[in-house]
C-alpha cells in the first residue's frame, strides 16, 4: 500500500519528519504475556523465543528518529505479512544472517481475510526466525487524520491480534507514511508505545526493481551524510514487494564491496545490527559498536582478500 503523503512523488524522500520527543517516564509494566479472547488462531500457537520480541525493553512516549552518526544500518519492513513475499524474505534474512523488525498490518491476519490463517502463522514465524514485530496498525490510515478515540480503535484492534497471534502485546509502532504529530505522539506514548521513524529509504514503492531499489539506498545514503553527518540510520523497506526481496542481498553485497575500501582506508565499516538500540541515544545494548567493528574488520580482512584474489 503508498504510504502516502510524506513519500509524494519522490524516491529520495528519507527524512521522517518529526523531531525526537523527549524521553518520558514509561507507564505501569504491562503484565505477558496477555491473553485475548481465543480466535481461531490460537489453535496454531508454536513455542516463541524468550526474549523481547516486541521491544518491551524501550521507553514508551519515545521517537526513534532513525538517523545515526555511525555506519549502522538496521533493516525494518513494513505493510506484511504477505503469502507471497514474507515466507521467501525470512529464508533470505536467515541465509545472510541478518535480523530485522518487521511492522505488520493487521488487516492481513484479521477475521474476513481470505489468509488469516497463513498470515498469523507467517507472523509467528517472524518472531521464532528471531525477528522483531511492530504495530503498523489495522488499516493504515495516517493517524495525524484521525481522531484521539478512532487512533485508540486502531491500536485496539490491531494489538488485540498481534496479542492473541504471538502471546506478546506490541510496543514498537511504525506509523503508517511515517505521519505523525504532537497530540498523535502524545496519545501514542500514553499507550505505551516507541515509534520508529526512518532515516534510509530506497524508494521500494516508487520503482519497480531491485537494482533501483539499491540506486536509491545509496543516494539516499549519501545525500544524508552530506546534509545532515549521518552515515547510517534505520532503513525502511516493504516485505510486501518481490523487488524489495530481491534488492536485500544485493544492498549487503554493496555494503561488503564498500566496506572493502572503507578497510583500505582505515575508516569506520558497515554494520547491519539487529537492534533498535543502537538508534537510541544513551541505550546500551548488548555489544558495543566498537567491539562489533572489530569483528567486522576482522572478518572483512578476510572476505576483501578473497574477492582481491579472484
Ligand atoms: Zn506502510
Amino acid at each position: 500500500m503508498v504510504a502516502g503523503g510524506s513519500f509524494a512523488g519522490a524516491s529520495e524522500v528519507s527524512t521522517a519528519p518529526v523531531a525526537p520527543l523527549a524521553f518520558r517516564p514509561a507507564p505501569a509494566p504491562i503484565v505477558e504475556p496477555i491473553h485475548a479472547e481465543p480466535g481461531p488462531e490460537v489453535a496454531e500457537v508454536v513455542p516463541i523465543p524468550n526474549q523481547d520480541v516486541t521491544g518491551l525493553r524501550f521507553p514508551s512516549g519515545l521517537t526513534i528518529s532513525g538517523g545515526s552518526k555511525h555506519r549502522t544500518i538496521l533493516f525494518t519492513f513494513d505493510d506484511g505479512p504477505s503469502r507471497r513475499t514474507t515466507p521467501r524474505l525470512l529464508d533470505m534474512l536467515d541465509e545472510l544472517g541478518i535480523k530485522a523488525v518487521f511492522f505488520v498490518k493487521t488487516e492481513s491476519f484479521g477475521n474476513g481475510n481470505p489468509w488469516e490463517r497463513e498470515h498469523a502463522a507467517i507472523v509467528r514465524e517472524i518472531v521464532r526466525r528471531g525477528h522483531t514485530v511492530g504495530n503498523h496498525t489495522e488499516t493504515h490510515r495516517q493517524l495525524p487524520l484521525l481522531r484521539n478515540a478512532e487512533i485508540e480503535a486502531e491500536l485496539a484492534i490491531s494489538e488485540r491480534k498481534i496479542a492473541r497471534t504471538i502471546g506478546r502485546m506490541p510496543r514498537l509502532i511504525r506509523p503508517p507514511g511515517g505521519a505523525l504529530s504532537e497530540r498523535v505522539q502524545q496519545l501514542l506514548g500514553e499507550n505505551g508505545y516507541t515509534s520508529v521513524m526512518w532515516a534510509l529509504y530506497g524508494g521500494d514503492l516508487e520503482v519497480s526493481t531491485p537494482e533501483e531499489v539499491v540506486r536509491t539506498f545509496f543516494r539516499v545514503l549519501e545525500r544524508r551524510e552530506r546534509e545532515t553527518g549521518d552515515r547510517g540510520g534505520i532503513l525502511l523497506m516493504h516485505d510486501t514487494k518481490a523487488h524489495s526481496l530481491d534488492a536485500v542481498p544485493r544492498l549487503v553485497d554493496a555494503l561488503q564491496k564498500r566496506n572493502c575500501k572503507l578497510l583500505a582506508e582505515g575508516e569506520e565499516l558497515y554494520d547491519i545490527v539487529d537492534d533498535l538500540g543502537y538508534f537510541i541515544p544513551g541505550h546500551e545494548p548488548d555489544q558495543s559498536l566498537e567491539e562489533r567493528q572489530e569483528e567486522l574488520r576482522e572478518r572483512a580482512r578476510r572476505a576483501c582478500h578473497t574477492v582481491a584474489l579472484r
